[in-house]
């Protein structure tokens, strides 16, 4: 490093641009701070672009009995998203489209004893409908579905238009910064700095707080300044896609099927492809179990699973793939799942915090978790805009493509041995 080396200081830097990060840089640019972003790969990269959409008040935690943690954190929060998605919250999210104002959870005829009493019960009240049969979605309006449907008045998002919406908001403030080119100092007094390589040196990046909101990419960060806590849990998942022939009207459906655990037998939400179709993304127990298993295996359970719970939909001329993914939480006991989201103070760096929204629909709940945090920590505003000249060397990063826009589907057949 020379003294020559130009200098940006900004009031919070954010490393890590997915749904945490994005939303995180839209509110405090409208609280006034200067900040910035730095984004490894594509916006909403590992994460956020592989997610179901589905923003969520918490029902589908309830099914183990009492209200939990996890439901009482995450219940405002449809309500929060649908101000911003009209303009009238604390992020403006009106570029973003919505897939499905509502979502289902339905039931196998084998537990729907259990799914009335619970539906039935005080922890549900005034969020789930039940759907009379004239009012079915198409794909269950046939003879043979012999379960119950419920509609939540929850909602599925199409999260890169919500990524491009957020990043738009900020343009010109989330830049591109390939890991080799990132050098990560802390001095004596345990303050952290980012210095960009660049082909003539170094632009030093200070701020009054960085903020990891890279994923599962928090640890290597925490790793580069020598640091190891809060620690880090990944559970792995391995979802299918399945790319369907039919028009969208007779297969478009959200919602999660219930069997006998609590975490959903299957989720099924249908997203639209580049090429014009619709794909079905099917997640819960099925990838949960798929995550131990290789991709014929989890697309032979898929095939089976969809021919139990749906024996009327023809799935002859659908092609298939699968995707490996994990989510990234603070750790908890015995891997479980994380309540709410989490912020916390890296390690000894007086200026680090690190953070993981552990769902995309506590996105808002994670930015007014930091802006807590930047209050008790005194970061204020900076009374100058900084010179953000010198990080031109850099790209924006863009958003990521979704994962159904890059595997490779292939027909049923091929994963028969
Ligand atoms: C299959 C699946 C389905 C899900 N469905 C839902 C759902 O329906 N509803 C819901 O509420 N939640 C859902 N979730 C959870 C939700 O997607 C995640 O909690 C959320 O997206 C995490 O966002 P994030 O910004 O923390 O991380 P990510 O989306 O993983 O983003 C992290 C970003 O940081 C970048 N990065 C990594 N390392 C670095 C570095 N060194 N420097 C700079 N940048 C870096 C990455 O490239 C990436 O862009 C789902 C998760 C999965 C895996």
């Amino acid at each position: 490093m020379s003294a020559q080396d130009p200098h940006v200081h900004l009031d919070v830097a954010i490393i890590g641009g997915g749904i945490a990060g994005l939303w995180l840089i839209n509110r405090l640019q409208q609280a006034g701070y200067h900040c910035g972003l730095f984004e490894a790969k594509a916006l909403g990269s590992d994460q956020s672009v592989a997610s179901q959409g589905m923003i969520h008040g918490g029902i589908k935690y309830t099914l183990g009995g009492a209200l939990t943690g996890a439901s009482e954190a995450i219940a405002d929060m449809p309500d929060h998203w649908r101000q911003c998605l009209n303009g009238e919250g604390d992020v403006d999210l009106r570029g973003a489209d919505t897939l499905c104002d509502h979502f289902y959870m339905w039931s196998s005829a084998s537990v729907t004893s259990k799914l009335t009493t619970f539906f039935a019960s005080k922890a549900t009240r005034g969020r789930v409908d039940k759907v009379a049969a004239n009012d079915r979605p198409a794909l269950f309006r046939q003879g043979k579905f012999k379960g119950q449907l419920y509609r939540l008045v929850d909602m599925v998002l199409d999260v890169p238009s919500v990524l491009r919406t957020l990043a738009n908001n900020v343009a010109g403030q989330t830049w591109l910064l390939p890991p080799e080119r990132a050098n990560w100092i802390k001095n004596e007094s345990g303050e952290c700095e980012l210095r960009v390589k660049t082909d003539k040196g170094h632009v030093r990046v200070t701020a009054g707080q960085f903020i990891f909101s890279a994923g599962r990419g928090n640890q290597a960060l925490l790793r580069a300044l020598d640091e190891n806590t809060p620690a880090m849990q990944e559970r792995p998942l391995q979802q299918v896609m399945v790319k369907l022939k039919q028009p969208s009207d007779d297969i478009r459906f959200y919602g999660h099927c219930l069997g006998t655990d609590k975490t959903p037998r299957l989720t099924i939400s249908t997203h639209p492809t580049q090429d014009g179709r619709w794909v079905w993304y099917l997640g819960g127990s099925l990838a949960e179990k798929g995550a131990q298993q290789t991709e014929a295996e989890v697309i032979r359970a898929a095939q089976a699973e969809l021919t139990h719970l749906m024996p009327w939909m023809d799935l002859s001329e659908a092609t298939w793939a699968s995707l490996p993914v994990n989510r990234a939480e603070p750790r908890q006991k015995n891997l479980l799942r994380p309540d709410k989201a989490f912020i916390g103070k890296a390690g000894k760096c007086s200026n680090v915090a690190v953070a993981w929204p552990t769902k995309l629909t506590l996105a808002p709940n994670l930015a007014s978790e930091c802006m807590e945090l930047l209050n008790a920590e005194g970061i204020k505003t900076a009374s100058h805009k900084p010179d953000l000249s010198a990080l031109d060397i850099l790209e924006q990063a863009k958003v990521s493509p979704c994962p159904w826009d890059q595997a490779d589907f292939k027909p049923f057949n091929e994963f028969v041995s």
